[in-house]
This record gives structure tokens, sequence and C-alpha cells, in this order.
């Protein structure tokens, strides 16, 4: 099958398929992933402030607060392995990453493999992967987490999860220059960085 043949055979699919848009639920027809009114409410913004940083900096990008379309967008991406979707969040992600950052690599944040096996796959990796394409850099699997200690956490209503010894970076794969860590939510995330500042 031709590349041009199976898009139109795609987008042939998509119209015929009744799917509801994830962030509205009106019928998405022909688009993919999200209709253009979420879409559209998807705007990256580069933050000064976060608990990843004690001073203010550049130093992240967001969709904005974990809430509305963008909560009910991770969800479906957690549940539905939706590729649409990823491809959507990654390339309007990657619109707001400054090129003076010099990304030269993308690195999801990993799920316990056991949780991965549960699920399939990891959601920050689909995010990383259309991410990192956008970008025209490699997503690269740097990290493993060896514990599952998040949802733990979350349940407990810990403030923040004790990370010691729950990830391990592959030093051969982690390359050089400045890296993107990308995740669904950014509750893991800052509780990384707080792991990868010790290490
Ligand atoms: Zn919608």
């Amino acid at each position: 099958m031709t590349a041009a043949f199976g898009t139109a055979l795609l987008g042939a699919l998509r119209t015929l398929l009744p799917r509801a848009c994830p962030g509205c639920g009106a019928q998405l027809g022909a688009h993919a992933g999200l209709c253009p009114d979420c879409r559209a409410a998807l705007r990256p913004h580069v933050q000064h402030h976060s608990p990843l940083r004690a001073r203010p900096e550049p130093h992240l990008v967001t969709l904005g607060p974990y809430s509305g379309v963008r909560r009910r967008a991770v969800r479906e991406l957690k549940f539905a392995q939706a590729r649409d979707l990823a491809r959507i969040l990654g390339e309007t992600l990657a619109t707001g990453v400054p090129a003076t950052w010099d990304v030269q690599a993308v690195i999801p944040v990993p799920l316990h493999p056991d949780r991965q096996r549960q699920r399939g796959f990891n959601q920050a990796e689909l995010l990383g992967r259309a991410l990192a394409s956008a970008l025209a850099v490699p997503c690269v699997p740097a990290l493993t987490r060896t514990r599952a200690t998040a949802q733990q956490a979350r349940r407990q209503g810990t403030q923040r999860e004790d990370l010691h010894g729950a990830f391990r970076a592959h030093e051969g794969f982690l390359p050089t220059g400045p890296v993107l860590l990308i995740d669904d939510v950014l509750t893991t995330t800052s509780a990384l960085m707080h792991w990868l500042r010790r290490v």
C-alpha cells in the first residue's frame, strides 16, 4: 500500500466510523484525535515558575493546568492508546519549545515495567515520540523505573514521592547536550527531577 493511499484510506475510515472528541464529546468526523475547537484550546506555555526550579527561569513547557480538555485528553491517552491524540499533543507542545534550548533528544518518564505490561504502552512515550518527531530529534528511552511508587504516593496522599532508587538511568543511552523530559502530568516529573538532582 502506498503512503498516499494509506492516508486516504485512513481519512475515509475516520469519516465513516463515529468517534467522539475526547475533549468535548462532539463527533470528530474526518478529524484525527481532537476536534478543531478543542485543538485550538491547547496552547503551549513556557513556565518560569514550577516546583522543578528554585529560581524563576524558563525551563518547562506545558499545555496548561490539568483540567478541562487537557485532563480529558490525558485520560483518553492513558486508557485508549490514542496515537492521533498523542501526535496532536506532542506537536502542540513542540511549537512551544524555544529554539534557544537547543534540545538534542526527548526522554520519556518511564512507567514501572509491571504497569507498562498491564497497560501495554507508556503514554509518556507516545507523547515523547510525537514531540521528538516534531522537533526532529530522537526519542530515547534512557530511564527505567524500578519501583512503582507514584500511585502508592497518590493513594496515601503523600506530597512528594520517595524516589530514591526508583529510577535507573542507562548511561550509554543518555544523549549529550540538552534533553527534554516528557510526562503526561507534571507531578511525576517533579518528583523525578528531585531525584535526578541527587544522583
Ligand atoms: Zn472537542
